[in-house]
């Protein structure tokens, strides 16, 4: 029987996501998620798992609308802030006739969640300095329903100009929605989008628990956006997207002692990405880029030999779409460390 002839064609053709666990690699050191280093302890206790959970938990909605000095009717919680990519393009793009817009290089999600969707993808690559090219997105407006702006973006690490993205967010008014995808914004909490929220009700940031929080495995991402775009978002989501144990230690983890702790782990890893910096540049002919994110761009002399014989040892990389580049997640000092030690070792200096 060929099941193939069932399947709908865009999911025939579709190269599925290739997330960082799918590539594989062994190790102890990774550094190819942008996950945190830091395993924080939570406590659970059984609430009677016999029950549904609410489709938007109180409390959670509560608990991040406080950190993100938001009104709770302007938060919805789904399952990572991929989830709500998702969402967005379901609730906002007919297929087969609407498009969204995005700046690669880029987060990889948005195009994989439209081509599921049926939805068309149009490209505006950034520019040479990896902002955006505000007169081609002009051009290219024309059917699109959401762009998508990654900021800081992944995987440049750079954050794109404020002034740009209030240029951005005039040019798209009454035409399209502004995606503001802010995974990493906790690096850099004062080049936040939230501001903008009032003035611009076509504005939707997404934020998650996976990177600054430290809580990849939990699956608790956020959007903030006007009552009217959350509420239409909550007609298509699933009627208990959020597992009661992740609504327990999401809470734990907004608490004032865990967003405490979270911005001194952000201070250190801060700090770290400094000290990776200095390390790395090390290597011969290395070109480090700037980030305001928890990891950074690099290339050097040979950056495949260098991959390849970090990949062999335990310590797990990500190459990018960008020619010659390697995406490095900052890690603990000792990791840093032990980069350059094992590549003077392999006589790679
Ligand atoms: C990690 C990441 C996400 C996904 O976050 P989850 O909450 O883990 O689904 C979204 N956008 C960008 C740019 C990311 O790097």
């Amino acid at each position: 029987m060929d099941i193939k002839k069932f399947a709908r064609k865009n999911v025939l053709d579709l190269n599925p996501y290739l997330s960082a666990r799918k590539l594989g690699g062994k190790g102890e050191i990774w550094l190819n998620a942008n996950e945190s280093p830091f395993k924080n302890e939570y406590t659970y206790t059984d609430e009677g798992l016999n029950r549904y959970g609410e489709c938007q938990p109180p409390s959670l909605i509560l608990s991040y609308a406080h950190y993100a000095q938001l009104p709770p009717e302007n938060v919805l919680t789904s399952r990572g802030a991929d989830e709500s990519i998702d969402l967005l393009i379901r609730t906002f793009c007919e297929p087969g006739k609407d498009a969204i817009l995005y700046c690669p290089p880029t987060y990889g999600m948005y195009a994989i969640s439209a081509e599921i969707a049926g939805v068309q993808r149009k490209t505006v690559p950034l520019t040479a300095q990896w902002q955006l090219d505000l007169t081609s997105i002009k051009k290219n407006l024309k059917d699109v329903k959401l762009v998508f702006v990654c900021h800081p973006n992944n995987p440049t690490g750079n954050l794109m100009h404020q002034e740009d993205l209030i240029t951005l967010l005039n040019m798209t008014q009454g035409k399209a929605l502004l995606i503001l995808d802010e995974a990493y914004i906790d690096f850099c909490e004062k080049d936040t989008g939230v501001p903008l929220l009032d003035k611009y009700p076509h504005l939707v940031i997404l934020r998650t628990l996976s990177k600054a929080f430290a809580l990849a495995g939990l699956r608790c991402g956020f959007t903030l956006a006007h009552p009217s775009i959350i509420q239409l978002m909550l007609k298509i989501i699933a009627p208990y997207p959020i597992p009661s144990p992740v609504t327990h230690i999401a809470c734990q983890a907004l608490s004032k002692e865990g967003i405490s702790r979270m911005k001194k782990q952000v201070d250190t890893l801060n700090l770290n990405r400094a000290f990776f910096q200095t390390e790395l540049s090390k290597l011969p002919r290395s070109t480090l880029f700037d980030s305001q994110a928890n990891f950074m761009l690099f290339q050097c002399q040979d950056t495949e030999a260098v991959f390849s014989t970090l990949w062999e040892n335990g310590i797990i990389l990500r190459r990018t779409p960008i020619e010659g580049l390697v995406r490095l997640s900052v890690g603990v000092l000792e990791d840093a460390k032990k980069i350059i030690e094992l590549l003077q070792k392999k006589h790679l200096f």
